[in-house]
């Protein structure tokens, strides 16, 4: 994943793009570089077409998509890493180039899938593969306390997903000689078509009229799942989450989402991890900051206070003269960094000091007071920073 090039950059269009402009420069990328239409090129200018066009079909299905397009912005190719190879199902080509269009057909997700799977082209010769039933993912989120994340933990998620059927093990028929491939599509589920259309001869593939798509024949379908394979349960699966994620970040828990029908392999459980807010903590990537209020006659005098901590609470002293809005940095107290993410040190606790002053005294306190007010240690020291601006204000008159 080294050296991946700017998602934005690859489509040329600028960080704050709209969708629609998104959209556009794709178009534009699209009708120029499909490999369908560089079918009768060198095999040079093909391999170059197919490469700018895969590098195009990954970054537009990412910034199409609001979902991974915040988390791009926000970590960078590291926040859309671990998904598994780019999944290009979001891409609505319909969409793109106005209804009516039938370039690319049916087929153009297996195309983009088989080129990334390093298969580009396998499709045109030898026999057609068998239909396959990836089970989809499933997208739930957990909510977690900051003790929690700070820690680490194992959740209990419930979700209903797909499992094989209990009773034809997932055949889809009760004895397994009922379940044939379609003689007519060879199993695949689709039927070829040559057409030729804007971007001169193209392959299209559409969805096999004998057995509608499913590449097989069934004769005497299991009762319990109708013929699917696959029935609908609700389960917990354990979550391991570790210490040191943030609010938005996804894990992923492989092949625990939907069992694919007829036995084809499961999909994934994508987990969205969500921070709970903390009644005193404000957490910053690995940092937290904590306000305290003092009490006037603390912040002149000195004390000492507890911070409470995540797990432990932590004894601050406080300076005599602590002045209202200074900070403390208890280092390593913070949250703990994310491995492989954001370095396994921990961050850093800030404690801020605010001054309450009184509201109401007693006439002793009063008179006290007025006793001291022209005290000269009473008198607020000069703020050495703005004496500076103003001496640099007045060379300018
Ligand atoms: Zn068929
Ligand atoms: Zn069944």
């Amino acid at each position: 994943m080294a050296n991946k090039r700017d998602y934005y950059e690859v489509l040329g269009v600028s960080k704050n793009a709209s969708a629609d402009e998104i959209k556009a420069a794709y178009k534009q990328i699209t009708l120029k570089w499909h490999p369908y239409k560089h079918v009768n090129d060198s095999e040079e200018e093909k391999k170059k077409a197919e490469e700018i066009f895969k590098e195009a079909s990954e970054a537009y299905s990412v910034l199409s998509d609001p979902d991974k397009k915040a988390k791009y912005d926000r970590f960078g190719h590291a926040g859309i890493d671990g998904q598994g190879a780019p999944d290009f199902s979001n891409i609505n080509f319909e969409d793109i180039f106005g209804s009516g269009f039938g370039g690319f057909g049916g087929g153009l997700n297996d195309f983009l899938n088989n080129m990334f799977g390093g298969g580009f082209g396998r499709r045109s010769g030898g026999q057609p593969q068998e239909r396959v039933f990836r089970g989809r993912d499933i997208r739930t989120r957990v909510k977690l306390s900051l003790e929690e994340i700070a820690r680490g933990v194992e959740k209990d998620v419930s979700i209903e997903r797909s499992e094989p059927c209990p009773d034809c093990g997932g055949r889809g028929a009760k004895n397994a000689s009922d379940v044939q491939t379609c003689s007519h599509c060879k199993g695949s589920g689709q039927e070829q078509r040559i057409a030729s259309s804007i971007f001169g001869q193209t392959i299209t593939y559409t969805t096999c009229s004998h057995c509608g798509g499913t590449g097989k024949e069934i004769k005497n379908p299991c009762r319990t799942c109708g013929g699917t394979g696959v029935v609908r349960k609700r389960v917990s699966v354990k979550v391991n989450i570790p210490a040191g994620v943030e609010n938005g970040m996804q894990l992923t828990v492989p092949e625990a989402g939907h069992s694919g029908q007829w036995n084809g392999p499961k999909g994934d459980l994508l987990v969205l991890i969500e921070e709970l807010p903390h009644p005193y903590f404000v957490r910053q990537g690995k940092d937290l900051f904590y306000t305290h209020t003092l009490s006037v006659t603390d912040a002149m005098l000195g004390t000492e206070i507890t911070v409470p901590g995540l797990d432990s609470s932590y004894k601050v002293k406080v300076e005599p003269g602590t002045q209202s809005g200074s900070i403390v940095r208890l280092k390593g107290r913070g949250m703990p960094g994310l491995k492989n993410y954001s370095g396994s040190g921990n961050g850093d606790l800030y404690v801020k000091f605010l001054v309450w002053i009184p509201r109401k005294l007693s006439r002793n306190e009063r008179e006290v007071l007025e006793g001291m007010r022209n005290n000269e240690s009473f008198r607020p020291a000069p703020n050495r920073d703005d004496r500076d601006l103003f001496e640099k204000m007045k060379e300018n008159f």
